[in-house]
């Protein structure tokens, strides 16, 4: 690994703390080409880390990452999610098996359950166990869970093996800071943030702007760093576009000034009570 700082797992296992995203990958076959060169672009500059699901582009995108890690699976700390409706206990096992041949690999290094659906928590969690038993995955996590999501599942048996939490954060959605966050890091859960950039829509925001320029950094690299400040949480930017890719490298070391980071609260408000968790 470069110099990508990192997050750390309840187990102790060390991860990158800016990582590459995938959604809307995998999609079309006339820009495959682009997406596999964008990740190893961003595996090469040091952010090892791939988030992937069953779910984006049907299986298209585990298809992509799976040619982006090839030869080099032992750099990467590799993501992927379960289908809510694949959840029950056979049925993660099935699906895992089945983003394992997409991906061309022999184990996940964390597996999520994407969102909460129709089957028991206490079915997921027995069929991520044996799973990890069997060596298919080290790590299970959750994903799109709020606080009470989060308690249930403590109540589940081996709930408390939960490795992470990925919800959505950034600047423009900042819920989670109320009591999930916290409710997380009490417990040493890292959350790992989708969307950090909001997929581009605050990249317009005037505040941001002149304060990324301060720093000879541009909005994405700001609202980025804004992400990485908070600890043990991981961004999971995405980008089609290697100099996008290079880009969103960029946030790392940022440092910014007290004053500025509170210019910033100014602009995308803190939460000062309870949100519901949102989604994309
Ligand atoms: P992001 O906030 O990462 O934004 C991605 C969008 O922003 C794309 O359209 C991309 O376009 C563009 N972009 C990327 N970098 C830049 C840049 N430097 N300047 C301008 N535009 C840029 O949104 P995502 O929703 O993709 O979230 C990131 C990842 O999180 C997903 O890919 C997925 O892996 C995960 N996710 C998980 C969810 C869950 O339910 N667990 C839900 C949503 C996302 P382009 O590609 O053309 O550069």
């Amino acid at each position: 690994m470069s110099d990508i700082s990192s997050a750390i797992l309840p187990s102790g296992t060390l991860l990158p703390a800016l990582g590459l995203g995938t959604w809307k990958m995998g999609e079309n076959s006339s820009t495959a080409e682009q997406e596999v060169k964008s990740l190893k672009h961003g595996l090469d500059l040091g952010m090892t880390l791939i988030d992937t699901a069953e779910m984006y582009g049907e299986g298209g995108a585990e298809i992509i990452t799976g040619k982006a890690i090839e030869g080099r699976r032992d750099e990467v700390f590799l993501v992927s999610k379960v289908y809510p409706y694949n959840a029950s206990h056979q049925g993660v096992i099935d699906a895992c098996e089945r983003s394992l041949q997409r991906l061309k690999t022999e184990h996940l290094d964390l597996y999520l359950l994407h969102w909460r659906g129709e089957h028991d928590l206490e079915e997921t969690v027995a069929g991520f166990e044996q799973l990890r038993r069997s060596g298919k995955i080290r790590e299970w996590g959750v994903s799109n869970f709020d606080v009470e999501d989060m308690e249930d599942l403590m109540e589940v048996e081996d709930g408390e093996k939960c490795a992470a939490n990925q919800v959505l954060y950034n600047l423009a959605r900042r819920g989670i800071e109320y009591d999930l966050l916290p409710w997380c890091q009490e417990r040493g859960i890292p959350i790992m943030a989708y969307s950090p950039i909001e997929q581009g829509r605050i990249l317009r925001n005037t505040e941001l702007i002149r304060i990324a320029k301060a720093y000879q950094a541009t909005p994405a690299q700001l609202a980025l760093a804004f992400v990485l400040r908070t600890r043990n949480t991981i961004a999971i930017p995405k980008s089609s576009d290697p100099h996008r890719v290079e880009e969103n490298a960029g946030a790392i070391g940022l440092e910014i000034s007290r004053e500025d980071w509170a210019a910033l609260d100014a602009a995308f408000a803190p939460p000062f009570r309870k949100h519901p968790l949102e989604m994309l």
